[in-house]
């Protein structure tokens, strides 16, 4: 049984059990549980297959990548759930870069590790500035350049590639 079979089933019980006078129907319950564990269920899956390694991923992995993919933009519809940008990113891009690469994980950890570092040193910096106006723009600037930096080294390492 998958974890968020699990899950789901003790907050399923728990809902239904409840006394709350404006909870919502059994049916509904019971739905947007089953909803909610199938939307993990199908994540886990899209996750174990970008947690590939560059050159690692074989035809079957981004087959069954392409379909989850395909079910998770379903039911998160479903779900009635926002589109977030990590979201968009997960639906529209990351098939793509797997099937450019075969595996992305080992070039993801590094950026996201940066992208932390960055905003760090930003919100360090802008943090003290009492004008919210300067605080902004300085940190929009900030931004910017860091993003150019961090584009030119990625076209470098592509081309040395
Ligand atoms: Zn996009």
């Amino acid at each position: 049984m998958h974890y968020a079979s699990a899950i789901f089933s003790k907050i399923q019980e728990i809902l239904l059990n409840s006394q709350n006078p404006e909870k919502c129907t059994d049916s509904v319950i019971e739905h947007e549980s089953e909803l909610h564990q199938d939307i993990l269920i199908v994540f886990n899956t899209i996750c174990s297959k970008l947690c590939k390694k560059t050159g690692q991923a074989t035809e079957e992995d981004l087959d069954v990548l392409e379909v989850s993919i395909a079910n998770l933009n379903f039911l998160w519809l479903q779900a009635n759930l926002n589109f977030t940008p990590k979201l968009h990113s997960t639906l529209e891009h990351s098939l793509d870069h797997m099937k450019r690469f075969n595996g992305i994980v080992d070039m993801l950890e590094g950026d996201v590790e940066l992208i932390h570092q960055i905003a760090a040193k930003i919100e360090a910096r802008v943090s003290r500035m009492k004008n919210k106006n300067a605080q902004a723009n300085v940190h929009s600037k900030m931004e910017a350049m860091q993003n150019s930096r961090r584009r030119q080294k990625n076209c470098k390492t592509v081309s040395e590639w």
